[in-house]
């Protein structure tokens, strides 16, 4: 029997890319999942094909992770939680700083850095209180390496680094387990939002490497939830083959 079987986990950023992708995983995996994201509608098809297919309960809610009081509101409603990926983040455009305005930098500091905060205080206590859980957060190899037109979206994502480690220490005296994913270039509709939809730049990005998948960021994130309860599996880099 898998050791995720009959967990409860929650995806945020659970309505597309690698969120989505996740969800499958688990599902196949045999887990519960609590799905958030803002496009509920995305969440509720998923929903009714995860519940066709498996024997899991789905439980969707629209959720907007830069608001602190709708965040402890829907997941106090929805109890226990024993894995959390926190998945959800953006880039607004990829501009030079001089360039960059005050919203598109707030909204990546809100949704990528404080969202992320904001969904993990809620769920801890009850980690906590049962001395068991997996905090798995999504950060980027941008975390690590910053590159030109970057610079607010690589500064979250060293943020969630940060965040990722400093939490490790503060749950080292528990069974609580914390990780951090960084991935390379994966396609997803991230791919194109970043450019402000423009696909011919999107693509460009992608020349001569194939990029990572959703799926291929999953199946990592289940081999780390799925180690057992005395491993955890700190940080893992995933790259494209072409990619360094
Ligand atoms: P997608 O754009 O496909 O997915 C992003 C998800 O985040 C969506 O489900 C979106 O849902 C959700 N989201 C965005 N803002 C909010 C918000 N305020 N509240 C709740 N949910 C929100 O991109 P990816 O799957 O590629 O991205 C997932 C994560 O992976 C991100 O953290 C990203 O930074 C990271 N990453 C991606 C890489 C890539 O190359 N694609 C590389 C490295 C890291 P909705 O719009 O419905 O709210």
């Amino acid at each position: 029997m898998s050791r995720l079987q009959g967990k409860n986990v929650l995806i945020t950023g659970a309505s597309s890319g690698i969120g989505e992708a996740c969800a499958r995983h688990f599902a196949q995996a045999g887990s519960n999942l609590l799905l958030a994201a803002r496009r509920k509608e995305r969440l509720e098809s998923l929903k009714q094909e995860l519940e066709s297919k498996h024997s899991i309960k789905v439980t969707t809610f629209e959720l907007d992770v830069r608001v602190k009081a709708k965040v402890d509101a829907a997941l106090q409603a929805f109890g226990d939680v024993d894995i959390l990926v926190n998945n959800a983040g953006l880039v607004i455009g990829l501009d030079k700083l001089e360039d960059i305005t005050e919203e598109a930098m707030d909204t990546m500091i809100d949704t990528n850095v404080k969202g992320l905060v904001f969904v993990t205080q809620a769920v801890l206590p009850g980690m906590r209180a049962r001395n068991k859980g997996h905090v798995i957060n999504i950060g980027s190899v941008a975390g690590q390496q910053a590159y030109g037109n970057g610079s607010i979206y690589c500064a979250t994502k060293a943020a969630v680094a940060s965040i990722t480690r400093a939490l490790m220490h503060e749950t080292v005296d528990t069974a609580i387990r914390v990780s951090e994913i960084n991935p390379g270039l994966v396609e997803t509709e991230f791919s194109v939002i970043r450019f402000r939809g423009d696909k011919d730049k999107a693509d460009s990005v992608y020349k001569g490497l194939e990029p990572l998948n959703g799926d291929d960021i999953a199946e990592t994130v289940i081999f780390v939830a799925g180690r057992p309860d005395h491993v955890n599996i700190a940080e893992m880099l995933v790259f494209p083959t072409n990619q360094a």
